[in-house]
């Protein structure tokens, strides 16, 4: 009998290295393949369409979230992000394993789904190193960067809501230990 993929959500605090992280996986581990979520987000410098991103403008993503075409949205630092459903159920149904990158509303969303979803939560080593990264990123304002601290705050008190725990000390490390997670979530026997 085929085996059905294994849908595994990463959160994180914004700043905490996650989509570095998420790059890395991917490249290096066979068969995972990263979800592209909808944003209303407009791109960063860098960013491009269809790729770390689908941006959309919000009566658009309102539309498709009318039409249930997400698996969950949320509603981040005032923009909108949604995980697209057919292609993900559709990877998952043929046997691939899927990796989302989302917040902890959405994990939670998710959850309730009853996907056996494996559910990992990435750790910044501090605080303080958070703010250094938000700052030296360039990206925020001081307003947006005190906004994401104070929601990492709560972000991290949700951490023990999931299944495992790295602490981003070290990239390298940090890349190990999440191969080994799914390395030894494809050997598992039973699914929740
Ligand atoms: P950023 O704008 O910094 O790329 O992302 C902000 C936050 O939104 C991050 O925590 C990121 O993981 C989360 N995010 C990205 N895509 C989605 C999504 O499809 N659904 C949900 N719930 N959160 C998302």
């Amino acid at each position: 009998m085929k085996k059905k993929g294994i849908l595994f959500i990463l959160s994180a605090p914004s700043g905490s290295g996650k989509t570095t992280l998420c790059t890395r996986l991917v490249e290096s581990v066979d068969s995972l393949y990263r979800s592209i979520s909808m944003t209303t987000r407009p791109p960063r410098p860098g960013e491009k369409d269809g790729m770390d991103y689908i941006f959309i403008e919000k009566p658009e993503f309102l539309k498709r979230q009318k039409r249930k075409e997400f698996l969950e949205w949320a509603k981040v630092f005032g923009e909108h992000y949604g995980t697209p459903k057919k292609h993900i159920l559709h990877m998952l149904k043929r046997g691939s394993d899927v990796l989302l990158s989302i917040d902890v509303q959405g994990a939670m969303k998710i959850r309730r789904l009853k996907l056996g979803a494996v559910y990992i939560f990435i750790l910044p080593s501090s605080l303080a190193m958070l703010k250094e990264r938000l700052i030296n990123r360039s990206t925020d304002s001081k307003e947006a960067i005190l906004q994401r601290l104070n929601i990492a705050r709560k972000e991290i008190a949700c951490s023990q809501k999931y299944d495992y725990i790295i602490v981003n000390n070290r990239l390298e490390s940090a890349l190990d230990n999440l191969r080994a997670i799914i390395i030894a979530e494809r050997c598992r026997v039973k699914r929740n």
